[in-house]
Protein backbone atom coordinates (compact mmCIF):
# COMPACT_ATOMS: atom_id res chain seq x y z
CA UNK A 1 0.00 0.00 0.00
CA UNK A 2 1.26 3.91 -0.85
CA UNK A 3 4.29 2.38 -3.11
CA UNK A 4 2.48 3.78 -6.11
CA UNK A 5 1.80 7.47 -4.06
CA UNK A 6 4.98 7.39 -2.48
CA UNK A 7 6.99 7.35 -6.08
CA UNK A 8 5.16 9.95 -7.18
CA UNK A 9 5.36 12.34 -4.55
CA UNK A 10 8.83 11.86 -4.22
CA UNK A 11 9.42 12.44 -8.04
CA UNK A 12 7.08 15.63 -7.93
CA UNK A 13 9.66 16.34 -4.85
CA UNK A 14 12.77 16.19 -6.43
CA UNK A 15 11.77 17.85 -9.91
CA UNK A 16 11.19 20.90 -7.72
CA UNK A 17 14.29 20.33 -6.10
CA UNK A 18 16.27 19.81 -9.17
CA UNK A 19 15.27 23.53 -10.14
CA UNK A 20 18.07 25.88 -10.19
CA UNK A 21 15.54 28.62 -8.61
CA UNK A 22 11.83 27.88 -7.09
CA UNK A 23 9.36 30.17 -8.22
CA UNK A 24 5.77 30.04 -7.52
CA UNK A 25 4.76 28.58 -10.92
CA UNK A 26 7.28 25.53 -9.99
CA UNK A 27 5.57 25.34 -6.89
CA UNK A 28 2.34 25.38 -8.50
CA UNK A 29 3.03 22.79 -10.96
CA UNK A 30 4.32 20.66 -7.98
CA UNK A 31 1.26 21.06 -5.99
CA UNK A 32 -1.04 20.07 -9.21
CA UNK A 33 1.41 16.97 -9.44
CA UNK A 34 0.97 16.29 -5.48
CA UNK A 35 -2.94 16.38 -6.18
CA UNK A 36 -2.75 14.54 -8.96
CA UNK A 37 -0.78 11.60 -7.15
CA UNK A 38 -3.22 11.80 -4.08
CA UNK A 39 -6.41 11.24 -6.69
CA UNK A 40 -4.55 8.48 -8.36
CA UNK A 41 -4.27 7.10 -4.83
CA UNK A 42 -8.34 7.36 -4.31
CA UNK A 43 -7.87 9.97 -1.85
CA UNK A 44 -11.40 11.66 -1.57
CA UNK A 45 -11.69 14.73 -3.79
CA UNK A 46 -12.15 17.17 -1.18
CA UNK A 47 -9.63 16.26 1.24
CA UNK A 48 -6.34 16.00 -1.84
CA UNK A 49 -7.64 19.53 -2.42
CA UNK A 50 -7.63 20.63 1.12
CA UNK A 51 -4.65 18.87 1.15
CA UNK A 52 -2.90 21.32 -1.98
CA UNK A 53 -4.79 24.12 -1.26
CA UNK A 54 -2.86 24.11 2.65
CA UNK A 55 0.40 23.25 0.95
CA UNK A 56 0.27 26.29 -1.15
CA UNK A 57 -0.94 28.68 1.09
CA UNK A 58 1.44 27.69 3.58
CA UNK A 59 4.63 27.70 1.16
CA UNK A 60 3.38 30.87 -0.17
CA UNK A 61 3.18 32.30 3.60
CA UNK A 62 6.42 31.10 4.81
CA UNK A 63 9.31 32.42 2.87
CA UNK A 64 10.12 28.91 1.29
CA UNK A 65 10.96 30.52 -2.13
CA UNK A 66 13.32 33.29 -0.77
CA UNK A 67 14.66 30.54 2.04
CA UNK A 68 18.04 28.61 1.48
CA UNK A 69 16.55 24.92 0.68
CA UNK A 70 13.50 25.44 -0.38
CA UNK A 71 13.14 22.05 -1.50
CA UNK A 72 13.90 20.63 2.08
CA UNK A 73 11.18 23.34 3.59
CA UNK A 74 8.79 22.37 0.95
CA UNK A 75 8.73 18.50 1.91
CA UNK A 76 8.58 19.39 5.44
CA UNK A 77 5.23 21.33 4.36
CA UNK A 78 4.20 18.55 2.75
CA UNK A 79 4.97 16.03 5.67
CA UNK A 80 3.06 18.29 8.17
CA UNK A 81 0.00 18.37 6.09
CA UNK A 82 -0.04 14.67 5.74
CA UNK A 83 0.40 14.16 9.66
CA UNK A 84 -2.63 16.79 9.88
CA UNK A 85 -4.97 14.58 8.05
CA UNK A 86 -4.25 11.56 9.48
CA UNK A 87 -4.79 12.89 12.69
CA UNK A 88 -1.91 14.93 14.19
CA UNK A 89 -1.38 12.87 17.04
CA UNK A 90 -1.77 9.53 18.42
CA UNK A 91 -5.43 8.92 20.16
CA UNK A 92 -5.80 6.30 22.83
CA UNK A 93 -8.56 4.35 23.36
CA UNK A 94 -11.43 5.21 26.74
CA UNK A 95 -10.64 3.21 30.15
CA UNK A 96 -13.57 3.44 32.40
CA UNK A 97 -12.96 5.00 35.91
CA UNK A 98 -14.75 2.54 37.60
CA UNK A 99 -14.28 -0.83 35.54
CA UNK A 100 -14.91 -2.68 33.47
CA UNK A 101 -14.22 -0.71 30.41
CA UNK A 102 -16.66 -1.69 27.90
CA UNK A 103 -15.42 -1.71 24.29
CA UNK A 104 -17.91 -1.82 21.71
CA UNK A 105 -16.57 -3.14 17.79
CA UNK A 106 -19.05 -2.75 14.92
CA UNK A 107 -18.31 -2.95 10.83
CA UNK A 108 -19.33 -4.61 8.06
CA UNK A 109 -18.89 -8.63 7.10
CA UNK A 110 -15.64 -9.27 6.47
CA UNK A 111 -14.38 -5.93 7.28
CA UNK A 112 -11.83 -8.03 9.84
CA UNK A 113 -14.40 -7.15 12.96
CA UNK A 114 -13.94 -9.95 14.59
CA UNK A 115 -10.16 -10.50 14.28
CA UNK A 116 -9.46 -7.25 15.57
CA UNK A 117 -11.44 -8.14 18.58
CA UNK A 118 -9.14 -10.71 19.25
CA UNK A 119 -6.43 -8.92 18.56
CA UNK A 120 -7.34 -6.25 20.79
CA UNK A 121 -8.03 -8.49 24.08
CA UNK A 122 -4.24 -9.31 23.04
CA UNK A 123 -2.65 -6.03 22.76
CA UNK A 124 -4.78 -5.22 25.80
CA UNK A 125 -3.58 -8.32 27.98
CA UNK A 126 0.33 -8.16 27.10
CA UNK A 127 0.73 -4.42 26.45
CA UNK A 128 -1.24 -3.10 29.26
CA UNK A 129 -1.81 -5.55 32.08
CA UNK A 130 -5.22 -5.75 30.95
CA UNK A 131 -7.86 -8.62 31.44
CA UNK A 132 -10.08 -8.82 28.59
CA UNK A 133 -13.43 -10.57 28.44
CA UNK A 134 -14.99 -11.06 24.92
CA UNK A 135 -18.47 -11.43 24.31
CA UNK A 136 -19.70 -12.72 20.99
CA UNK A 137 -22.87 -10.54 20.39
CA UNK A 138 -22.39 -11.18 16.70
CA UNK A 139 -25.14 -14.10 17.50
CA UNK A 140 -26.54 -15.09 13.53
CA UNK A 141 -23.32 -16.41 12.44
CA UNK A 142 -22.21 -20.00 14.55
CA UNK A 143 -19.36 -19.65 12.36
CA UNK A 144 -18.11 -15.91 14.15
CA UNK A 145 -18.83 -17.73 17.61
CA UNK A 146 -15.97 -20.40 16.62
CA UNK A 147 -14.09 -18.20 15.35
CA UNK A 148 -13.87 -16.18 18.29
CA UNK A 149 -13.69 -18.93 20.47
CA UNK A 150 -10.32 -20.03 18.97
CA UNK A 151 -8.94 -16.60 19.30
CA UNK A 152 -9.65 -16.28 23.13
CA UNK A 153 -8.18 -19.64 23.40
CA UNK A 154 -5.17 -18.64 21.43
CA UNK A 155 -4.76 -15.60 23.98
CA UNK A 156 -5.89 -17.07 26.81
CA UNK A 157 -9.17 -15.00 27.59
CA UNK A 158 -12.34 -16.12 28.22
CA UNK A 159 -15.13 -15.55 25.58
CA UNK A 160 -18.78 -14.99 26.79
CA UNK A 161 -21.54 -16.46 24.73
CA UNK A 162 -25.41 -18.21 24.81
CA UNK A 163 -27.27 -20.40 22.66
CA UNK A 164 -29.93 -17.44 22.16
CA UNK A 165 -29.98 -15.21 19.16
CA UNK A 166 -30.19 -12.39 21.46
CA UNK A 167 -26.82 -9.88 20.80
CA UNK A 168 -28.43 -7.13 23.74
CA UNK A 169 -28.20 -9.90 26.15
CA UNK A 170 -24.93 -11.82 25.63
CA UNK A 171 -23.30 -8.04 25.76
CA UNK A 172 -25.32 -6.77 29.25
CA UNK A 173 -24.81 -10.40 30.68
CA UNK A 174 -21.07 -10.38 29.26
CA UNK A 175 -20.78 -7.32 31.31
CA UNK A 176 -21.97 -8.58 34.49
CA UNK A 177 -20.15 -11.37 34.34
CA UNK A 178 -16.81 -9.65 33.69
CA UNK A 179 -17.82 -7.75 37.10
CA UNK A 180 -18.47 -10.82 38.99
CA UNK A 181 -14.85 -12.44 37.91
CA UNK A 182 -13.18 -8.89 38.84
CA UNK A 183 -12.24 -8.48 34.86
CA UNK A 184 -11.66 -4.94 33.82
CA UNK A 185 -12.20 -4.68 30.32
CA UNK A 186 -14.76 -6.17 28.11
CA UNK A 187 -15.04 -6.54 23.99
CA UNK A 188 -18.17 -7.04 22.60
CA UNK A 189 -17.95 -8.60 18.83
CA UNK A 190 -20.94 -7.70 17.07
CA UNK A 191 -22.95 -8.54 13.69
CA UNK A 192 -21.92 -7.31 10.34
CA UNK A 193 -23.72 -7.19 7.58
CA UNK A 194 -22.59 -7.08 3.68
CA UNK A 195 -23.99 -3.04 3.72
CA UNK A 196 -24.73 -0.31 6.76
CA UNK A 197 -28.46 -1.11 6.79
CA UNK A 198 -30.90 -0.09 9.31
CA UNK A 199 -30.85 -3.24 10.97
CA UNK A 200 -27.57 -3.37 11.62
CA UNK A 201 -27.62 0.30 12.78
CA UNK A 202 -30.20 -0.84 14.95
CA UNK A 203 -28.76 -3.50 16.39
CA UNK A 204 -25.64 -1.83 17.28
CA UNK A 205 -27.91 1.22 18.77
CA UNK A 206 -30.03 -0.88 21.19
CA UNK A 207 -26.48 -2.57 22.68
CA UNK A 208 -25.05 0.75 22.94
CA UNK A 209 -28.08 1.70 24.81
CA UNK A 210 -28.31 -1.48 26.97
CA UNK A 211 -24.56 -1.51 28.54
CA UNK A 212 -23.41 2.28 27.86
CA UNK A 213 -19.92 1.51 25.99
CA UNK A 214 -17.05 3.46 26.80
CA UNK A 215 -15.60 3.17 23.87
CA UNK A 216 -17.09 2.45 20.26
CA UNK A 217 -14.52 1.13 17.82
CA UNK A 218 -15.90 0.90 13.47
CA UNK A 219 -13.59 -1.52 11.63
CA UNK A 220 -13.14 -0.67 7.87
CA UNK A 221 -11.41 -2.61 5.70
CA UNK A 222 -8.86 -0.55 3.83
CA UNK A 223 -9.01 -2.17 0.87
CA UNK A 224 -12.35 -0.73 0.03
CA UNK A 225 -11.19 2.73 -0.73
CA UNK A 226 -14.10 5.33 -0.29
CA UNK A 227 -16.09 2.56 0.04
CA UNK A 228 -14.94 2.36 3.52
CA UNK A 229 -15.28 5.71 3.64
CA UNK A 230 -18.67 6.35 2.90
CA UNK A 231 -19.85 3.56 5.17
CA UNK A 232 -17.85 4.87 8.47
CA UNK A 233 -19.25 8.04 7.61
CA UNK A 234 -23.22 6.92 7.54
CA UNK A 235 -22.26 5.02 10.52
CA UNK A 236 -21.07 7.65 12.67
CA UNK A 237 -24.00 9.77 11.46
CA UNK A 238 -26.17 7.36 13.26
CA UNK A 239 -24.14 5.66 15.81
CA UNK A 240 -21.45 8.64 16.72
CA UNK A 241 -18.43 6.48 17.60
CA UNK A 242 -15.32 7.12 18.89
CA UNK A 243 -12.32 6.06 16.32
CA UNK A 244 -11.81 4.05 13.38
CA UNK A 245 -9.73 0.44 12.77
CA UNK A 246 -8.17 0.56 9.36
CA UNK A 247 -7.56 -3.59 9.00
CA UNK A 248 -5.50 -5.13 5.74
CA UNK A 249 -3.02 -1.96 5.79
CA UNK A 250 -0.67 -4.98 4.78
CA UNK A 251 -2.63 -5.09 1.30
CA UNK A 252 -1.65 -3.90 -2.34
CA UNK A 253 -4.55 -1.04 -3.13
CA UNK A 254 -3.63 2.27 -3.18
CA UNK A 255 -4.19 3.61 0.32
CA UNK A 256 -6.94 6.99 -0.25
CA UNK A 257 -9.15 5.26 2.43
CA UNK A 258 -6.17 5.89 5.04
CA UNK A 259 -5.90 9.55 4.08
CA UNK A 260 -9.48 10.44 3.61
CA UNK A 261 -11.02 8.91 6.49
CA UNK A 262 -10.25 11.05 9.44
CA UNK A 263 -10.81 14.41 7.26
CA UNK A 264 -14.24 12.98 6.10
CA UNK A 265 -15.57 11.08 9.10
CA UNK A 266 -13.66 13.68 11.72
CA UNK A 267 -13.07 10.54 14.37
CA UNK A 268 -9.58 9.44 14.82
CA UNK A 269 -8.34 6.21 13.45
CA UNK A 270 -7.01 4.61 16.64
CA UNK A 271 -5.82 1.43 15.66
CA UNK A 272 -4.08 -0.40 12.40
CA UNK A 273 -4.00 -3.68 11.32
CA UNK A 274 -1.39 -5.20 9.34
CA UNK A 275 -2.13 -9.01 8.34
CA UNK A 276 -3.78 -12.27 9.53
CA UNK A 277 -1.61 -13.05 12.67
CA UNK A 278 -2.75 -11.92 16.11
CA UNK A 279 -0.15 -9.58 16.86
CA UNK A 280 -0.39 -8.02 13.48
CA UNK A 281 -1.89 -4.66 15.06
CA UNK A 282 -0.55 -1.68 16.34
CA UNK A 283 -1.65 1.36 17.81
CA UNK A 284 -2.19 4.30 14.93
CA UNK A 285 0.78 6.73 14.76
CA UNK A 286 0.02 9.57 12.15
CA UNK A 287 3.57 10.69 11.89
CA UNK A 288 4.54 7.45 11.43
CA UNK A 289 2.54 6.59 8.77
CA UNK A 290 3.15 10.10 6.95
CA UNK A 291 6.64 8.59 7.47
CA UNK A 292 6.11 5.77 5.86
CA UNK A 293 4.34 7.28 2.99
CA UNK A 294 6.81 10.57 2.72
CA UNK A 295 9.95 8.13 2.93
P1 LIG B 1 -15.53 -10.01 10.19
O1 LIG B 1 -16.55 -10.67 9.29
O2 LIG B 1 -15.60 -8.54 10.07
O3 LIG B 1 -15.57 -10.49 11.59
O4 LIG B 1 -14.11 -10.37 9.55
P2 LIG B 1 -13.01 -11.43 10.01
O5 LIG B 1 -12.37 -11.04 11.27
O6 LIG B 1 -13.59 -12.81 9.94
O7 LIG B 1 -11.92 -11.22 8.85
C1 LIG B 1 -12.20 -11.48 7.48
C2 LIG B 1 -10.93 -11.99 6.80
O8 LIG B 1 -9.96 -10.95 6.76
C3 LIG B 1 -10.28 -13.15 7.53
O9 LIG B 1 -9.81 -14.06 6.56
C4 LIG B 1 -9.12 -12.49 8.29
O10 LIG B 1 -8.06 -13.39 8.49
C5 LIG B 1 -8.73 -11.40 7.32
N1 LIG B 1 -8.08 -10.25 7.98
C6 LIG B 1 -8.47 -9.56 9.07
N2 LIG B 1 -7.62 -8.55 9.34
C7 LIG B 1 -6.65 -8.57 8.39
C8 LIG B 1 -5.48 -7.80 8.12
O11 LIG B 1 -5.14 -6.81 8.79
N3 LIG B 1 -4.74 -8.16 7.03
C9 LIG B 1 -5.07 -9.21 6.23
N4 LIG B 1 -4.28 -9.49 5.20
N5 LIG B 1 -6.16 -9.98 6.46
C10 LIG B 1 -6.94 -9.68 7.52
Amino acid sequence: MFEDLSSKIESAVQTLKGQSRITDVNIAETVREIRRALLDADVNLDVAREFTNNIKEKVMGSGVLTSVNPGQQFTKIVYDEMVQILGETRSDIAVANTPPTVILIAGLQGSGKTTFSGKLARYLKTENNRNPILAAADVYRPAAINQLKTLADDIGVPVYSIEQKDPVRVAREAVSMAKSLALDTVIIDTAGRMHVDEQMMNEVAEIKKAVNPHEILFVVDAMTGQDAVNTAKAFNETIDFDGVVLTKMDGDTRGGAALSIRSVVEKPIKFMSTGEKLDALSPFYPDRLAQRILG
